[in-house]
């Protein structure tokens, strides 16, 4: 038998990871993500699937994010039955996260015809929050470090990947060969976060670049936090942090806390952490003591000196205060949710700060902001941006060049060959080179929809 690696997803991209491996009739998915940021790219989510979902064995998971997880829900409501596998981490994420996307999905749709500015009528989802309920129940959580069969008769292993709750390095053996995705990988040293696990060996690597072309500041993360809110207050405005629920805002959160107790931040500073999920990701969190570095009485800590606000009533008051506060909010790069309405208000005042922690990508609002966009569009309307924006790089929860090359140097041979993938372009050729270069190994930056052979 002849096996087979597709690249269907997070090839020029850092969106819709999607690795189709196939051992003659046999095919199993590596992550199901949606495409996110530029339109070519969200087309792609309604175009035809390259292969039949009714002919997909079984699907693994890297971990929960919608670039990693959030085309299941379309799959498996085009047939797809089989098992999905992944930690039990992303499983609890994915029971928050996919109903919400269908959600949000079904909102857009209704809004784009209440509004009329769609181009398409009536304005569909992509799938609904019944689609994404019905999907969770194919999910089978799986140990980090045991190996588990795969229907078709591939073994994997997950590895804990720092980077967000739950994340993992996929290693596949099948055929007598042995596959490894490092997923998205998280930094070594993080303040919450576990570092990656070595992987020994592989005879084929697909390996992450979103930052293979950057090295991160090395600056303490709380003290420019620091720097950035007590310059907004004292303007009376509010910072807003767009973030997804989980992620990054329990590290903004953390941060933030540690700041209020040495003083360096107001003690009666108001943070709120607006999410209909925000209660159920730190639930998530305190629940997973082996993924991070906190103790519980830690874990507690921080997550009680937050206000949550589940209601969109609530919200939408919070939206009209005038106090000087920290909000953070999801999507972390506004490309949907509850972010859009405050961005609406908080946008165009110069006295307000909106503050990224993390990677923007290309063709999404967070990636057009960062940039300088004098105004973005949201539901229709332009929205001048005359805030303070800064983009807080150092509190990413991606590794940066340097870290991903610790990370392959714990290889104790090289792989035949090494898949260069979910980087923007020049991201992924810069990793490429280097690891050619520095570890002379065997490297390539696959096309999107390209078919390998492995030998
Ligand atoms: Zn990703």
């Amino acid at each position: 038998m002849s096996l087979t690696l597709s690249f269907l997803g997070a090839a020029g991209t850092v969106t819709g990871s999607k690795y189709l491996v196939e051992n003659g009739s046999d095919r199993i998915f590596i992550d199901c993500g949606l495409f996110q940021g530029y339109k070519a790219l969200r087309l792609r989510n309604w175009a035809q699937l390259a292969v039949d979902p009714r002919s997909i064995k079984a699907v693994v998971l890297t971990y929960a994010h919608l670039d990693h997880s959030g085309y299941l829900p379309l799959l498996a409501k085009n047939g797809f039955r089989g098992p999905i596998f992944c930690s039990e981490a992303t499983l609890e994420l994915c029971g928050i996260l996919l109903p919400d996307s269908g959600h949000l999905q079904e909102k857009d749709a209704e809004y784009a015809n209440r509004h009329g500015f769609s181009k398409h009528k009536p304005a569909l989802p992509l799938y609904t929050e019944d689609d994404a309920q019905r999907v969770l129940k194919q999910f089978e959580p799986i140990h980090f470090d045991e190996p588990r069969g795969l229907p078709g008769g591939g073994i994997i292993v997950l590895r804990r990947m720092g980077h967000i709750l739950g994340a993992a390095s996929v290693d596949l053996a099948w055929e007598g060969r042995r596959l490894v995705f490092s997923g998205d990988m998280g930094r070594y040293g993080d303040d919450l976060m576990v570092d990656p696990v070595a992987v020994d060996g592989a005879d084929y690597l697909v390996v992450e670049s979103t930052y293979g072309d950057r090295l991160h500041e090395r600056s303490d993360p709380g003290e420019a936090l620091a720097d950035v809110v007590v310059r907004t207050i004292h303007r009376g405005g509010t910072v807003l942090i767009p973030a997804f629920a989980v992620g990054r805002a329990q590290s903004v959160l953390f941060h933030l806390e540690r700041l209020k107790s040495a003083g360096r931040l107001p003690a009666l500073l108001p943070i709120f952490l607006d999410s209909p999920m925000a209660i159920d990701a730190s639930e998530i969190f305190c629940r997973n003591p082996l993924d991070h570095r906190l103790s519980p009485q830690q874990c507690h800590a921080f997550a009680s000196g937050v206000r949550y606000v589940r209601d969109s009533e609530d919200s939408k008051t919070l939206t009209a205060s005038q106090m000087a506060k920290v909000i953070i909010s999801a999507s972390g790069m506004a490309t949907g949710g509850r972010i859009l309405h405050h961005l609406k208000h908080y946008g165009p005042d110069s006295r307000n700060t909106i503050l990224f922690t993390g990677y923007q990508a290309g063709g999404t609002r967070g990636a057009a902001i960062v940039a300088g966009a004098q105004s973005v569009k949201i539901h229709g309307a332009y929205v001048p941006i005359r805030a303070e924006v800064r983009n807080l790089e150092m509190l990413s929860a991606h590794a940066d060049r340097g870290e991903i090359l610790r990370w392959l140097k714990g290889f104790e041979r090289p792989p035949k060959m090494t898949f260069v993938t979910h980087g923007e372009p020049a991201a992924s050729d810069a990793l490429r080179h280097r690891v050619e270069e520095e570890l002379h190994w065997a490297a390539t930056v696959p096309d999107h929809g390209e078919k390998v052979e492995l030998t």
